[in-house]
């Protein structure tokens, strides 16, 4: 008899069990729109050319493999904060930012949040509704409490601009506010710069500290510095502020597992003895980062002439997925007969469109038209080819009648 029979089975994840799922299903017709990760017209993976390029030089300098200090690649450190935060920003000439390079995007969020549970014992974390599904696990496994503010109005298909304010207004002053910088996951709704502004306003009224998640950096408009705005707008208040990145899509090292924290601090003494705590949380969960990924972002980053491929490349794939955005709206628009507005689909932003499907719905997009999407109605464009617009216009027209 087992000594495990007291574990029960745990359900598949809600984003990577629909991969599972899309796998398994042997139609010729299926479309895997679950996950967020960049495919070509031809829907398959795409590694970058500065990625290839990079690799390359590393091969030739024959790198070793030695273990990297506790916080990572001082080179890649140094380029990320700057790439966040714009090398000239007064943070960083003050070395006010400590940066910690983490296991991706995920295991810098799970970093900050060992952080938040050590030195913020009950401070709460505020948590758009609906956000990333990942989100709530990493803050409940880290124990530190969470709760929703309002963020997606589902009459108009967008920001609930009012709902949101006045849910973050009513939070205990001290709490933490969790932000997607760019391109909001899974909605693709982002606040206006105005509505950032004001957002700002309350939150240094209430005294909390925002903590961004930057996954997209680049993805959303196509320009890395407009989609670091958000993010600057904050730090320029002068504010103390985390900000979570990742390179899986930008740079498309979804399984490099690069990333930072950095928390802006108001001292460089503060941010110090943040860099050493954050180091000391580290090291019994994973001793140290991996070395592939950073060495990559350092080369592309620090190189001016990889640096200005790798804002074309990045050009090219929000260019491919903002076509394919039109091209499905163009097709919702001549099928769909109801007279229903599709145009939320044009104002979202980023890989994903958040359709408005409801659960219901979105299992007949699965079971009838093979098509695989998160419960929740979220579409990852990026998985779309210009050639399945058509396809995907009639599953989504038949699930919603
Ligand atoms: N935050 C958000 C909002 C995301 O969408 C993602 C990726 N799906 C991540 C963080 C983290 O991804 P990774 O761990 O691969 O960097």
């Amino acid at each position: 008899v087992s000594r495990f029979n007291d574990i029960t089975m745990a359900p598949p994840d809600p984003i990577l069990g629909v991969s599972e799922a899309f796998k398994a299903d042997t139609n010729e017709m299926k479309l895997n729109l679950g996950v967020g990760a960049y495919r070509t017209e031809d829907l398959q993976p795409y590694v970058l050319n500065v990625v290839k390029k990079a690799e390359n030089l590393m091969l030739e300098r024959g790198e070793n493999k030695e273990y990297l200090p506790i916080e990572g690649l001082a080179a890649f450190n140094k380029v990320t904060a700057e790439l966040l935060l714009g090398a000239d920003n007064a943070v960083i000439q003050q070395q006010r930012v400590a940066t910690v390079q983490g296991l991706s995007g995920t295991g810098s969020l799970r970093l900050a949040a060992a952080l938040i549970e050590r030195y913020f014992p009950g401070a709460k974390v505020l948590i758009s509704s609906p956000t990333w599904g990942n989100h709530k696990n990493i803050f409940n496994d880290a124990r530190v409490p969470w709760s929703e503010y309002r963020y997606y109005d589902p009459k108009t298909v967008g920001l609930d601009f009012d709902g949101m304010i006045s849910d973050i207004k009513a939070a205990p002053d001290g709490s933490f506010v969790l932000l997607h910088g760019c391109a909001h996951n899974p909605t693709g709704i982002d606040p206006t710069p105005e509505q950032w502004e004001k957002i700002a306003d309350v939150i240094q009224e209430k005294n909390q500290i925002p903590f961004f998640d930057v996954a997209y950096q680049g993805f959303a408009s196509g320009s890395l510095d407009e989609d670091a705005s958000s993010v600057r707008l904050f730090a320029a208040r002068g504010m103390e502020l985390f900000v979570a990145q990742s390179y899986s899509k930008n740079l498309g090292l979804y399984a490099e597992r690069i990333g930072a924290i950095n928390v802006v601090c108001a001292s460089s003494d503060a941010a110090a003895r943040v860099k050493s705590q954050l180091k000391r949380l580290a090291r019994p969960m994973y001793s140290n980062p991996s070395i592939h990924g950073a060495r990559i972002v350092a080369n592309v980053v620090g190189s001016p002439e990889l640096f200005n491929q790798w804002k074309e490349e990045m050009e090219m794939m929000a260019g491919r997925i903002k076509s394919v955005r039109q091209k499905l709206y163009d097709s919702l628009c001549a099928k769909d007969k109801s007279g229903k507005d599709w145009s939320f689909i044009l104002k979202q932003i980023g890989m994903f469109s958040f359709t408005g499907l409801s659960k219901t719905q979105t299992e007949n997009m699965t079971s009838k038209w093979h098509v695989y999407m998160t419960k929740d109605g979220r579409i990852s464009l990026a998985g779309l080819s210009s050639a399945k617009c058509e396809y995907l216009a009639d599953a989504i027209v038949d699930s919603y009648h």
